[in-house]
């Protein structure tokens, strides 16, 4: 028998008022891939990691993590599951030091038992992050509050990463190494789902895709085969 999905999303909808933003959505994650989520702007792709990470609820459908549903559940309940949302913009607590925003990760009763194990791995992946540890997080650099705002994530000992925008705004050499620990991350086990403006690099570096648009999935696979896809080439490769 196949192996059940970490992940399941069945035909979710997903309102802001009257305002219909995700429709009939359903998609899979397993264990240990890196699964990335394309789409232009407005196309859905922060709504539905909101969505898994239980900060908006869908009017319709059922997610399910590790054949459990999740979709009634609060975020805080949904990262004691193992579920953890990295968001836009690596956004951290400005006036709290760099080990304290690592502490707020661990808060879940999961991840608390655990907290200097997880410390030792966020500095082992992060090294920036023990040096400056006593630096207040606003004095860090964009690309430095990223690695802190993964390094939170880590800290809540998940098993289902959800990365929103990783790249956005920093320099070429800063999103190498955020690659690189990404890369890290799956490597012990940690399973991903990317958000990317970097539709060429999102393809690079998952192993599948689901494209959105309009708040709809249009086209999913590996990104093998979307690379090679018509639609795909046109939208985002310009030939
Ligand atoms: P971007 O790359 O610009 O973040 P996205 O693909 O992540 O785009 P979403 O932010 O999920 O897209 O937005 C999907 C749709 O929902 C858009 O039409 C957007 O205007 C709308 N939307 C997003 N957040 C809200 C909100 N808080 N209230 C009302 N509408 C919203």
């Amino acid at each position: 028998m196949p192996e059940e999905p970490l992940l399941k999303v069945s035909d979710i909808n997903v309102f802001y008022g009257g305002l219909q933003a995700l429709w009939e959505i359903s998609l899979t994650v397993n264990t240990g891939e890196i699964v990335a989520i394309i789409g232009a702007n407005g196309a859905g792709k922060s709504t539905l990691l909101n969505t898994i990470a239980g900060v908006i609820h869908p009017a319709r459908g059922s997610i399910e993590f590790e054949g459990r549903r999740i979709n009634t559940l609060e975020p805080f309940h949904i990262v004691s599951r193992g579920v953890c949302l990295v968001p836009e913009a690596g956004r951290t607590f400005p006036n709290m030091t760099v080990r304290e925003n690592l502490n707020i990760g661990s808060y879940n009763s999961q991840a608390r038992g655990k907290k200097m194990q997880n410390l030792e791995l966020v500095y082992e992946h992060l090294p920036v992050l023990k040096e400056r540890q006593n630096q207040l997080a606003k004095t860090l650099s964009g690309g430095e509050r990223q690695m802190l705002a993964i390094g939170r994530g880590l800290m809540s000992d998940p098993k289902l990463m959800l990365f929103d925008e990783l790249s956005l705004g920093l320099s070429p050499i800063i999103i190498n190494e955020l690659y690189r620990v990404l890369r890290e991350i799956r490597a012990r086990g940690i399973t991903v789902i990317l958000v990317e403006q970097n539709v060429r690099r999102s393809l690079k570096e998952a192993d599948r895709a689901y494209i959105l648009e309009c708040g709809r999935v249009v086209l999913s696979g590996n990104v093998a085969e979307l690379r090679e896809e018509e639609k795909v080439q046109k939208a985002y490769f310009g030939t």
